[in-house]
């Protein structure tokens, strides 16, 4: 049985699930072991050189990190998949892997703030030159790449603007100068956005978010061309920011559902963005789908779905947030995204606390504004919840 990668919700369900299991089990076991016995030594010898299929030792292999592997692996159109403890494990060991002494990254100012430390500190220290342009600048972006560069760095819908890059352009651009694209789609995930048919080489999400879905299991996945995943494997195996079993059966399950979940969270995302547009109390909602947003014609082009991520701010600054925010009944006032349960909070105390108002301005990151991600309540509830809350304010 073949799986057809257009159809995301049977993908889901059924990729890295159509061999047996132990004893007909008809979902992924749990496998805790560590380590996986032989009785033949010349097959343990070959399955340990990588010539044979098997397993040897669960911090580099384990049949139940490899279901959730299967299912990223088929979904981004990739031709490998390599599983992590945490997102940021994914993209740190990926940039390491792929980087050395000497070669150059381009990339944008509106990465997510644990990449942005790599960026600005931890490449910069093992000699890699990195620049950063205005997110959302493609000429700049072009002429810094046009330089000569090693890889380029992507993330579209950007924390907390959503920005959105275009990517077919960009990659473009890469390609001139056979550099290596990384696009992180945590925020879009492959059903919405698949940056490999775009011609993105590696793609990297944070699957605590929405590959997940229930803000209950941390996890990340790197996957795309085969010989450049070999490498990030290589050095996963060496770092040892595996992905634990029992994560990988969390995350495993959790992407069942991706595809229900996120075309839901796409349709009430949109309507709660179109209710707070026309909100008298609402300063400015920055949501993809609206077509006040910059970046709409891109996100319509290379987007099948505006996702479940939005930002609004709101009239009369901080003060209002503080008021507005703690009235809201179904939302969770807490850090993260891509659950079930809806969760607001103001980037000024989550993703972007470190930097100074200044450095929040420049980035366009207005002080009152609220980073909310919609999960799948009723979307009539979220309204109502949004009217009371914005009455009192
Ligand atoms: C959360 C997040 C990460 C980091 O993932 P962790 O699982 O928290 O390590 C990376 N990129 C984006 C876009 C994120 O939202």
């Amino acid at each position: 049985m073949d799986i057809d990668k257009s159809k995301k919700g049977t993908a889901s369900v059924w990729a890295g699930e159509l061999e047996e299991f132990y004893k007909g089990a008809t979902t992924p076991p749990i496998v805790n072991s560590v380590t996986y016995g032989y009785h033949d030594l010349e097959e343990w010898h070959e399955v340990a050189l990588g010539n044979k299929e098997g397993y040897i030792y669960s911090r580099n292999t384990n049949p139940t990190v490899a279901v959730f592997e299967e299912k990223v692996r088929v979904l981004e159109h990739a031709e490998a998949a390599t599983a992590f403890s945490t997102g940021m494990a994914a993209i740190s060991n990926t940039l390491f892997a792929l980087l050395a002494p000497g070669d150059s990254v381009v990339s944008i100012k509106d990465t997510y703030g644990g990449t942005s430390r790599l960026f600005l500190e931890f490449l910069p220290a093992i000699k890699v030159n990195v620049t950063l342009c205005e997110t959302g600048h493609h000429e700049e972006m072009e002429e810094e790449i046009a330089k000569g560069c090693k890889l380029v760095y992507l993330e579209t819908p950007t924390n907390p603007t959503l920005k959105v890059l275009d990517l077919k352009r960009l990659i473009k651009a890469a390609k001139a100068v056979n550099a290596i694209v990384v696009v992180d789609n945590t925020f879009a995930t492959p059903i919405n956005q698949n940056p490999i048919l775009l011609g993105a080489d590696v793609v990297v999400h944070s699957a605590t978010k929405f590959l997940g879905g229930h803000s209950d299991v941390m996890g990340g996945v790197a996957c795309g061309k085969k010989e450049l995943i070999k490498r990030v494997f290589q050095y996963r195996e060496i770092t040892g920011a595996s992905l634990h079993p029992m994560s990988a059966y969390m995350l495993a399950r959790g992407m069942k559902t991706l595809e229900l979940r996120i075309d839901r969270q796409n349709k009430s995302a949109m309507q709660v963005a179109l209710f707070l547009n026309d909100h008298p109390k609402v300063e400015e909602v920055f949501y993809p789908g609206l077509t006040t947003h910059k970046g709409h014609d891109f996100a319509k082009e290379q987007m099948s779905g505006f996702g479940g991520m939005l930002s609004f701010s709101l009239k009369g600054g901080y003060e209002k947030v503080k008021k507005f925010l703690p009235q809201l009944k179904w939302v969770h006032l807490a850090a993260s995204l891509g659950s079930v349960s809806s969760l607001a909070g103001p980037p000024r105390t989550t993703s972007h606390v470190e930097l100074t108002e200044t450095q929040r301005a420049e980035l366009g990151i207005p002080e009152s504004l609220i980073r909310y991600s919609v999960g799948i309540e009723n979307v009539e509830d979220l309204l109502e919840d949004l009217t009371q809350a914005l009455n009192r304010i």
